[in-house]
């Protein structure tokens, strides 16, 4: 029997001989290694400027307090979803709109978006679900008409491109993750990038209590510094940083591995009648290929739980993205009095979809033992 867990971040020699250096030098935080990390995310991407922070909802909540989205302001946000995509809203006193999924994708439903603003809408957010890209050119037109901003969710999105350009530099910014089971880990963390030279600097602010200096060694007597506007503390530390430069000399590989797991893994479920795919190609998009969810059929969906755990006693590691619409998870429920069917496609993935696991912890021989499993389990259940 094989171990295949969902996510598994792949931490070498190079990132522990890193964060040991880390610990012996005199900057836990404040340090160079932070910038340096900045620098080739910004790199990466193919962002003017990048912002690290503390974890992708940080990001999310520094963006709307930066947009100043506030009480009385409404954003659109798609009900499938991580839940931080709406809580950033909410912890700015705004209200998240909820729009259903696009079937094919997982996507928001971008068809859905115009009927949905209002005068009070001061933002769209996109979520590029599991990777997939949404169509960000359709977005734009709405966004520009409407005079609205665009914050991209891209904690699934590091590789993740659209006719060749980066997730996250469709909009006014976007957010990515480094929690260990997303594509590249910093224990936690999180990274902004923007078009915008004003946005990357006020929100650097916002980061470190809105201190007006954010460079200790600019500080010319120890100590001293003004504050002349709110702030958090939602900075990444050196330690995070050290892991971040280490792993990001590993996204190719891990990029390729994924793509390479996935598309195995795709040809191998395409022979099974009881389950549905999402689509995870276009000729102009490129997924980061997160996981592959597989949505059940008919009467297997009411066996969900118990597919889940046979195919964990045969070493398969699966995982639910996500498990509840973010507006029928209690707390967005009872606020805004949201029922059963009001988002029937995000409750589809939702109740019946299975997240397989395509992480570079595994190999195209893996993907062979998944689809096995899920056969075997299949015929045990059905
Ligand atoms: C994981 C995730 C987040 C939260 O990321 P953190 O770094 O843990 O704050 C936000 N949005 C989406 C779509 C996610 O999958």
């Amino acid at each position: 029997m094989r171990n295949l867990p969902f996510g598994k971040p792949i931490i070498g020699e190079e990132e522990k001989n890193a964060v040991k250096a880390v610990l012996d030098s005199p900057f836990l935080t404040h340090g160079p290694l932070v910038k340096q990390f900045e620098a080739k995310f910004a790199e990466y991407t193919g962002a003017p400027y990048a912002v690290a922070v503390s974890s992708c909802t940080a990001a999310l909540h520094l963006a709307y307090f930066y947009l100043r989205v506030g009480s009385g302001d409404e954003v659109i946000v798609p009900a499938q979803s991580h839940v931080a995509t709406a809580h950033a809203v909410e912890l700015c006193g705004a209200r998240p709109v909820f729009i259903d999924t696009e079937k094919n994708t997982g996507n928001i439903d971008i068809a859905q978006i115009e009927k949905s603003i209002t005068s009070r809408t001061k933002a769209i957010s996109v979520v590029h679900y599991l990777g997939m890209p949404a169509d960000m050119t359709r977005v734009m037109d709405i966004a520009i008409k409407h005079k609205l901003f665009v914050v991209e969710d891209c904690a699934l999105a590091i590789g993740t491109t659209l006719n060749g350009k980066h997730a996250g530099l469709f909009g006014d910014v976007g957010c990515f993750s480094f929690y260990p089971v997303k594509h590249i880990t910093t224990a936690e963390g999180g990274m902004l990038i923007t078009r915008h030279k004003e946005v990357a600097e006020g929100i650097s602010r916002y980061r470190a209590f809105g201190i007006d200096r954010n460079i200790v060694s600019e500080r010319k007597i120890p100590g001293i510094y003004d504050v002349q506007q709110l702030g958090f503390n939602y900075r990444m530390n050196e330690i995070g940083a050290a892991l971040g430069l280490e792993q990001m000399k590993r996204v190719p590989q891990f990029l390729f591995k994924r793509r390479e797991n996935y598309n195995a893994l795709t040809n191998g479920l395409k022979q099974i009648s009881e389950i549905e795919l999402l689509d995870s190609t276009h000729d102009r998009f490129q997924s980061s290929y997160y996981c592959h969810s597989m949505i059940l059929k008919g009467a297997l969906q009411k066996k969900r739980f118990e597919i889940m755990d046979g195919l964990g006693k045969l070493g398969v590691g699966t995982s639910i993205y996500y498990p509840r619409p973010i507006p029928l998870m209690t707390y967005y429920r009872e606020k805004y009095g949201f029922k059963d069917n009001d988002f029937p496609l995000a409750s589809w993935i939702s109740d019946n979809s299975i997240a397989l696991p395509v992480g570079p912890h595994l190999n195209i021989d893996d993907m062979e033992y998944i689809v096995d499993s899920i056969k075997t389990v299949l015929k045990e259940v059905g």
